[in-house]
């Protein structure tokens, strides 16, 4: 099978959500994959999804192998052993008593957090411009992007978006009407926007006064890849509910609404729940994830190779980088021109993996895993690449 064809059997089969030109993968190993045509490439893309721990992690592999042969079954009559140790290893990593619900997407994550804000009894709900929270009618409802939302009219829920990073704008929309207020700690699909030091402090501020819940979508920030569990952890906010999903399954499909305090007792028996949410299988992955994170003391390395690459790139000084913005590995090359398309296509060609949020922003996001090693790579091919996006050839090549 070559690239060719998976690409030609994909368009003639399968419906092409996104609109983008994709790579045919055939195989992942540590921070590398394959295309179909046996092409090597550095995957510095795949932790937006895929999963924290790099492809086919051993720890993944032998967690997930050994509990599909002994129980995945799933049911509402049962309880298994993995959804409770995850759920307990959850809460011990966010340090507060709560409850879990698991799911299978950051979509349907955020679906229960509307719920449960519909369940305060209030129904207006604040969210920000610009902000994702997936593409379920709940969710799509607090996402702030109007491309997605047009054609999706009328979307439920009284929702009032405000610009993102604005505590003025937020205080004024937040009353005690409100049920939530949801976030992102940085906004990752709208291009890797950080907000102002401070505002989820008084985003935690404005909901407290008004009685409002106040939701932190880690969806994309969670798991360990900004350099904290949970990015909130570093701003010292506690909130009353976090929803995850993304890098937790370790390639799985796996997602989690952690709700705390009085919020943990709004949904009751009967009004939530999933097949194959908190399965055994998945569940028994995200175990994996988190004990290897932990054992390896990889957050720490987390902070210190996104810093080393903040760092250099800036340093390379290429007049097309204006500078990088995010946290841990979960970065932003903001550009000085609108060429982030352009800077995918010529890192894929040089082998590496990389993605354009926005038309000006190029993300980052490896697999934690990734090391010294990755990053020289990354460092040696990139001011090419950024040649190549510009239009333009060093001497020499
Ligand atoms: N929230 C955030 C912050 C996200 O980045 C995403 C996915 N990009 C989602 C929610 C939706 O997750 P999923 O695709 O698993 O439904």
């Amino acid at each position: 099978m070559s690239n060719e064809e998976l690409t030609q059997r994909w368009r003639s089969a399968l419906a092409d959500n996104y609109g983008t030109p994709r790579l045919p993968l055939v195989r992942g190993e540590g921070t590398r994959v394959w295309d179909a045509d046996g092409k090597e490439y550095l995957d510095f893309v795949g932790g937006i999804a895929v999963n924290a721990l790099g492809h086919a992690h051993p720890a993944v592999v032998r967690a997930v192998g050994e509990q599909i042969a002994s129980l995945s079954h799933v049911s509402n009559l049962f309880v298994a052993e993995p959804p409770v140790a995850l759920a307990e290893r959850l809460l011990q990593l966010f340090d507060r008593p709560g409850r879990v619900y698991f799911c299978n997407s950051g979509a349907e994550a955020n679906e229960a957090a509307f719920k449960i804000g519909r369940l305060t009894g209030r129904r207006h709900m604040v969210a920000t411009d610009g902000g994702f929270h997936g593409r379920t009618m709940g969710a799509l409802a607090l996402t702030g992007q109007q491309g997605k939302r047009e054609p999706f009219h009328p979307l439920p829920g009284d929702v009032t978006h405000v610009p993102y990073g604005d505590v003025d704008a937020l205080r004024a929309a937040v009353t005690t009407d409100t049920a939530l207020v949801v976030v992102e700690p940085i906004q990752g699909e709208h291009g890797v926007v950080v907000p102002p030091k401070g505002y989820l402090e008084a985003a935690r501020e404005i909901t407290r006064a008004t009685g409002t819940l106040l939701v932190l979508d880690e969806v994309q920030t969670g798991v360990g890849r900004c350099g904290h569990w949970f990015e909130h952890q570093a701003h010292g906010v506690e909130p009353d509910v976090v929803t995850l999903a993304k890098g937790l399954g370790g390639g799985l499909p796996l997602g989690a609404t952690v709700v705390f305090g009085e919020a943990a007792d709004l949904l009751k028996p009967g009004h939530h729940g999933s097949t194959f949410g908190g399965n055994p299988v998945s569940c028994a992955a995200g175990l994996a994830v988190l004990d290897t994170l932990a054992a390896e003391g990889t957050l720490d390395q987390v902070k210190r190779l996104g810093e080393r690459l903040r760092e250099e790139i800036e340093a390379l000084g290429h007049p097309l980088v204006s500078h990088v913005r995010g946290a841990g590995l979960l970065l932003g090359i903001v550009l000085t021109e609108p060429l982030a398309p352009r800077v995918q296509q010529a890192a894929q060609d040089a082998g590496l993996l990389v993605n354009a949020p926005a038309p000006d922003v190029v993300r980052l996001m490896p697999p934690l895993i990734v090391g010294d090693d990755d990053v020289d790579v990354f460092l040696r091919v990139l001011p090419g690449v950024l040649d190549e996006a510009s239009g333009e050839r060093r001497a020499g090549e």
